[in-house]
């Protein structure tokens, strides 16, 4: 899929969000300012009653989560030491259990990623064009 602007990525995670269930782990990659937030909003608008807006990368606390019929459990491992710190914050229960996971920079935890992830990478095409490409593991 190829956006134009943020403005379709957004709609692009409206969409796709109908087709998640509880359960799932979504893995974003994709460099700085790629999208990957954006691609939340637009799952986190879909899913709960949580503007858009409202939304914002928990860079520093690791993990923000959105309450919904299904919680959506908002993960920014940026600044993550190790995935050893990733367990020792108790992270790993949430893949365990009933919400949905959205996870930045996951190669930070990449072995801890359950077997059906879902693999979403971001890159940037131009100012304002993204490649978003889904895989299964
Ligand atoms: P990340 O979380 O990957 O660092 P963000 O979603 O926070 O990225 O930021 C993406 C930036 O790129 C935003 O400022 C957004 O407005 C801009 N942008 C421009 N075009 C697009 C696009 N097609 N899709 C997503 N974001 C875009
Ligand atoms: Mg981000």
């Amino acid at each position: 899929m190829i956006t134009e602007n943020a403005a379709q990525t957004l709609d692009w995670g409206r969409k796709w969000a109908q087709s998640l269930q509880t359960g799932d782990v979504i893995a974003l990659y994709g460099d700085l300012g790629a999208g990957k937030t954006t691609l939340v909003k637009g799952i986190v608008e879909a899913l709960t009653s949580v503007q858009s807006n409202e939304v914002v990368s928990p860079t520093f606390s690791y993990l923000n989560i959105y309450e919904g019929k299904v919680p959506l459990y908002h993960f920014d491992l940026y600044r993550l030491e190790g995935a050893q710190e990733f367990l020792d914050k108790g992270f790993l229960d949430f893949f365990e259990g009933e919400g949905i996971c959205l996870i930045e920079w996951p190669d930070r935890i990449q072995n801890l990623l359950p077997k059906n992830t879902l693999h979403i990478t971001l890159s940037y095409l131009e100012e304002e064009t993204r490649r978003i490409h889904v895989t299964k593991s």
